[in-house]
């Protein structure tokens, strides 16, 4: 053989896919066997799922020496099941892909080759969504925009987790501990060569999506909170204006009362006026809890996940 072969990881973060797995497994399995110029590991991050999905992963660890596999102790969410992966992940490259097929094997490949002329960070950017509800697409496409307007960095619509990431973006991954993450943001931030390639993306082919709609809107805060201090700032210029504003009215009320007295007037204009700025005032305090709740969060320093178990052994 000539010098090392180059060790190419993939990482699978799984939430209950005991359905989607056995049809997986076998793709990745082929893909593995028709590039043997390669070193392969095959790292599944088990996210606490509550099906049989950690019984296989055992199966297949037993199995085949390219597949290893951490459980976590509970269920963290995608963002903490990736990081668990990052951390464990040993390959000089890492490539992230769904467990439900939606992101297609056969592009790892084209990856691969992109990787080997000197990309650091290939990421597919999906042509169409899928079979995904209007509301959903429509959410969605509004958040990307709200993200692009009010932070400094290309979080690219379409572009989700399935991409090829150099070792050394794994290593920038790794030093940032945030607990609110928002990975994808995360992707741009660290910078490197980046490579766009594009698919179509499927429908999930077994289980159901595990994202409801409420986990969606609390990514999308966490999304625009933790990238862009902009919403604090629309609340300073709001209350700026809304106070010159209340200025110039005072002034306006001060003289007229000089002028001609002062009869009582004007008691639907001032609730109006008290309701307004009450309102102002809560959503003003509701962003900066939302910042102070994360820094909070942030200060208490805990690990963002515990391990469980690793290749059919406990962790102490
Ligand atoms: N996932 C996870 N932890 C969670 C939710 C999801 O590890 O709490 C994994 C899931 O097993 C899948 C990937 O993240 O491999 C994407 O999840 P899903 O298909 O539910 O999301 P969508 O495709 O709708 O973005
Ligand atoms: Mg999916």
């Amino acid at each position: 053989m000539n010098e090392k072969m180059k060790k190419i990881s993939i990482l699978i973060p799984c939430f209950n896919e005991e359905q989607s797995l056995p049809l997986l497994y076998p793709e990745l399995v082929k893909l593995m066997d028709s590039n043997a110029n390669y070193d392969w590991e095959l790292l599944f991050v088990n996210d606490g799922s509550m099906d049989g999905t950690l019984d296989l992963l055992r199966g297949y660890c037993q199995q085949d020496s390219r597949v290893s596999y951490v459980s976590l102790s509970r269920n963290f969410g995608k963002e903490a099941a990736m990081l668990a992966g990052f951390d464990n992940v040993t390959g000089d490259c890492m490539v992230i892909i769904d467990a439900d097929l939606q992101d297609p094997p056969e592009l790892i490949p084209e990856m691969i080759k992109w990787w080997e002329q000197g990309y650091e960070d290939v990421y597919a950017r999906r042509k169409s969504r899928g079979r995904e509800s209007w509301l959903r697409k429509r959410l969605s496409m509004l958040f990307y925009r709200m993200l692009q307007q009010s932070s400094r960095f290309d979080v690219l619509q379409n572009v989700g987790d399935f991409r090829l990431l150099d070792r050394r973006c794994v290593n920038a991954l790794k030093r940032m501990r945030e607990s609110e993450r928002y990975t994808k943001g995360m992707f741009s931030w660290i910078g490197f060569k980046k490579k766009e390639i594009e698919f179509d993306r499927g429908d999930r082919q077994a289980g159901k999506s595990a994202w409801s709609y409420r986990q969606l809107f609390s990514l999308a805060i966490d999304g625009i909170t933790s990238f862009s201090s902009l919403p604090l700032r629309i609340s300073t210029v709001a209350g700026f204006f809304i106070s010159m504003l209340a200025f110039i009215y005072m002034m306006v009320v001060f003289i007229r009362a000089l002028i001609w007295g002062n009869p009582v007037q004007g008691y639907p204009s001032l609730l109006v006026i008290m309701l307004f700025l009450g309102g102002i005032q809560l959503l003003s305090l509701g962003i900066i809890g939302e910042y102070i709740g994360r820094i909070y969060n942030e200060t208490k320093n805990r690990p963002d996940y515990i391990v469980d178990e690793r290749n059919n052994e406990k962790v102490l």
